[in-house]
């Protein structure tokens, strides 16, 4: 029984379409969809159980990719951080798991264990993100030592671009840059190679390679411009109104008086809060949309509550009129925009207390 009308609604749909586009976008590219942090906030077994047509899937600890292979999921699974310790290696052969390395340590635990099966190994180079990755002049001799090994390796090379979803001519101009290293130090050998997370995807053709790693667009998510790639909102974040009133000129609004009248207001209070996953920094102007209206939230987010300013809906509010935070007619982006942050964050905040519907 769900009492609280706060839900999240799942389009299982828009999920399957998104994937769709993107293997559509990259025809010659096999898709390893990211659903780390479980499934970016949507939950990570549907999420896998309706990419299943994914070439491979990429998470970020072993503790996600049990759980995938715990509830049957044959697909390969890529650790994106790689190992975080050598007692990891055991499980990563039982559970036959993908892994990337990016520094000197994860290479030495690989190279001194004795390792049984064929083990997929992406050597991540790090080409300006200057976050994980080996140095491009290091790539050759990480190379040889695998090839060397007594241990089966095959490998991938990869590497991850730090701002291809950013427009601005500078980042352009950078992104740009990392597809000239990475072909660079990479075009010698026949490996599987692979480049693009969601904006490499949809703004960078030549960044295709052998492997797209979408996460955030299959999610709907992400803003990402000249696109003709139509990413879909998987989550649509909903609640009610649970109280309408009427306060007078220069009267305040919630905590703080942060927000006060400056006209006879009627005030909606909609059951979401920062309890939720609703940002807590979300300034007073950003939309919610009620009764297919858009209305600027006014003062400040409570754990359990906001107010929306209803003053110029055209026809009367009414208790249990359905509120929506973000979804398919609003975007989460513009919601994190409000709230000086990126829709990633808002789709993995989504608290436990927020019932998930699939649709
Ligand atoms: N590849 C790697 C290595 C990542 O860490 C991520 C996410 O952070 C992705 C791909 C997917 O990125 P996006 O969600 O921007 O498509």
């Amino acid at each position: 029984m769900m009492y609280r009308p706060a839900k999240a609604f799942i389009y299982l749909q828009a999920l399957k379409k998104n994937l769709e586009q993107a293997q559509a976008l990259a025809p010659k590219s096999k898709v390893l969809a990211v659903i780390k942090a479980n499934g970016y906030g949507h939950g990570i077994e549907r999420v896998a159980h309706h990419l299943s047509h994914a070439d491979a899937f990429g998470v970020a600890s072993i503790d996600e990719a049990m759980l995938l292979r715990q509830k049957g999921f044959l697909h390969r699974i890529l650790l994106l951080e790689g190992l975080f310790s050598e007692s990891e290696i055991p499980v990563v052969i039982q559970n036959r798991l993908d892994v990337v390395i990016h520094s000197e340590h994860q290479l030495n635990w690989l190279l001194n264990s004795k390792i049984s099966i064929q083990l997929n190994i992406w050597i991540k180079v790090d080409t300006g993100m200057h976050r994980l990755g080996f140095d491009i002049q290091q790539l050759a001799s990480v190379i040889a030592k695998l090839e060397r090994s007594e241990n089966d390796f095959c490998i991938q090379v990869m590497s991850h671009f730090a701002s291809a979803d950013e427009t601005s001519e500078h980042s352009n101009l950078f992104t740009e840059k990392q597809i000239e290293r990475f072909e660079d130090c990479t075009c010698q050998y026949q490996y599987p190679r692979s480049l693009a997370n969601s904006a490499g995807l949809i703004r960078y053709p030549q960044s295709h390679y052998d492997w797209v790693r979408p996460g955030i667009a299959l999610y709907g998510a992400g803003a990402i411009p000249n696109s003709d790639f139509t990413s879909l909102a998987v989550m649509q974040l909903e609640s009610e109104i649970i109280a309408i009133k009427t306060i007078q000129v220069g009267e305040s609004v919630g905590y703080g008086n942060t927000w006060v009248a400056q006209r006879k207001s009627i005030i909606g209070v909609v059951a979401i809060g920062y309890g939720d996953g609703y940002p807590r920094h979300a300034k007073t102007g950003t939309p919610v949309i009620i009764n297919g209206q858009r209305f600027p939230l006014v003062g400040r987010v409570s754990m359990d509550m906001i107010t929306v300013d209803l003053t110029d809906m055209s026809s009367q509010a009414n208790i249990g009129d359905s509120a929506i935070l973000w979804g398919q007619e609003l975007s989460v982006d513009e919601i994190a925009s409000f709230s000086g942050t990126i829709g990633y964050e808002l789709l993995c905040g989504i608290t436990q207390r927020v019932p998930m519907i699939e649709v």
